[in-house]
């Protein structure tokens, strides 16, 4: 068997930042991160926007804001982000408070799929270069607590502190590593809406502010918004009975490629469910389930104009000349997303698309797109035995995937402070 000072499962944001740290404080460990992916590292891959102010990215129930401000003095500090202008923001905050709704002012860097990528070879050659292991293709397979082993699918390991950051996509493997190791945990909370996408022109506070973040009434938000070279991508789930949903989400270019004049972003609902519910996972399954019913096996896809009317949308919906634009996710189903969405999620979701529309108006054109299912699984909230999000002596989770974070800042941050307590009590 293998021996590792330390062991980290997820070559994301948050299981970097806890390598960065460890191999800088204790140069000489051994230290292995490994990732199930053949290419590596997470959610940097996508978009690469970044979210430097607090609440965005560091869920409360983890981070106070004097903790989480701490931390991304030392993110920033390490990321060296470029923090990118917003203007009128003032303006923008009046109209939106008039009507109940809050715009958050938030500092934003932004590197696009193909920065986030150069960005990921760079921190991926400096970790090597201090001796760290990095192992793609490996995956976690499951963690014997009492002999400090990790089994993988190539091997076993032993380690004397462990972290694991499997983010969104590991949601599953780490719920069912909980329930095996006895650790404690809630998944009682999902967060379920649309993703619209239409003409900059039709939502042009982006040329002011790259992703505005609004809080509107009923616990709706706007979310992960991208511009001027922006496309809508679909992304695959697999349930933890072997079926495959897909959720949608959004992608955007750096500033070197060319525009395509679109936009998207996600606007979402948080519902935190009470006693018989269980499990928000499984809810959010069988909504995602649902959906691939209605769309075979593709998510939803309908114009605004069709939905103010009551039908649904078809082939011809996306061809007619008041539709001025073609969707940018082609293998999508057009439909009726009202078949599908439960009517808490989309008459919250609705209204507040209506405030929207009254803040930057021309949102909802006619030809504006919905689509549908957009699901964020962050709901596992483990319980820790200490403030460094040790789960049980010696195993540390952190990210996405344990609902410590819910974006690439807050999961680096995560990653730090996972390492902070690894280092305390080495
Ligand atoms: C399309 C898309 C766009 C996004 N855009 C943004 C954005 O612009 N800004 C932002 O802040 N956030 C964005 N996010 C969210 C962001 O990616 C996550 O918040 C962040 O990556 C979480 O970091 P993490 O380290 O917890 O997990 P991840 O980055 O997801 O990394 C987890 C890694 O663990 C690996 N893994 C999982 N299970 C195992 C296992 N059993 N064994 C070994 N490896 C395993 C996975 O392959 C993955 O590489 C986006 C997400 C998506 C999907």
């Amino acid at each position: 068997m293998e021996q590792y000072d330390y062991a980290i499962v997820g070559s994301g944001p948050a299981g970097l930042a806890a390598a960065f740290e460890l191999s800088s404080k204790r140069p000489g460990a051994r230290m292995v991160v490994m990732d199930k992916a053949i290419v590596s590292s997470g959610g940097l891959r996508n978009d690469c926007k970044m979210n430097f102010t607090f609440p965005i990215g560091f869920p409360v129930d983890f981070w106070s804001r004097e903790n989480a401000e701490r931390y991304l003095e030392r993110v920033t500090e390490f990321l060296a982000p470029s923090i990118m202008e917003r203007k009128n923001v003032g303006s923008y905050r009046g109209r939106a408070a008039k009507i109940g709704v809050e715009l958050l002012d938030i500092k934003q860097s932004h590197l696009g799929t193909d920065g986030g990528l150069k960005l990921i070879g760079r921190l991926v050659e400096e970790l090597k270069s201090r001796g760290v292991e990095i192992s793609l293709g490996e995956a976690a397979v499951d963690v014997d607590s009492a002999k400090s082993t990790l089994v993988t699918d190539k091997r076993e390991i032993s380690y004397k502190a462990l972290v694991i950051a499997p983010g969104r996509g590991g949601f599953d493997f780490l719920r069912k590593l909980m329930a095996r190791l006895g650790i404690i945990f809630a998944d009682n909370s999902i967060d379920v809406g649309l993703r619209i996408e239409t003409r900059e022109a039709h939502y042009p506070i982006v040329q002011d502010y790259y992703d505005p973040k609004f809080l509107f009434p009923e616990r709706v938000r706007t979310f992960c918004t991208n511009s001027r070279s922006a496309h809508v991508v679909k992304e695959r789930y697999d349930t933890a009975d072997g079926r495959t949903y897909y959720s949608v989400n959004g992608h955007a270019w750096s500033s070197d490629r060319p525009a395509n004049g679109l936009v998207n972003f996600a606007v979402l609902r948080s519902v935190e469910f009470t006693e018989p519910l269980a499990s928000g996972q499984d809810f959010a399954e069988m909504l995602g389930l649902q959906a691939m019913l209605a769309g075979g096996g593709k998510p939803l896809m309908q114009r605004v104009g069709d939905f103010r009317l009551g039908k649904r949308s078809k082939l011809d919906s996306f061809t007619g000349d008041l539709n001025d634009f073609e969707p940018t996710l082609k293998d999508c189903t057009p439909g009726d997303v009202s078949l599908v969405m439960p009517a808490k999620f989309l008459r919250s979701i609705w209204k507040a698309l209506k405030r929207l529309d009254t803040i930057v108006p021309g949102v909802l054109h006619p030809s504006t797109i919905m689509y549908y299912p957009e699901i964020k699984l962050y709901a596992n909230k483990p319980r820790f035995i200490d403030d460094h999000f040790q789960a049980l002596p010696g195993i540390y989770l952190i990210g996405d995937g344990a609902g410590t974070s819910r974006g690439i800042t807050g999961a680096w941050a995560s990653g730090l402070r996972a390492a902070d307590g690894i280092l305390e009590n080495d």
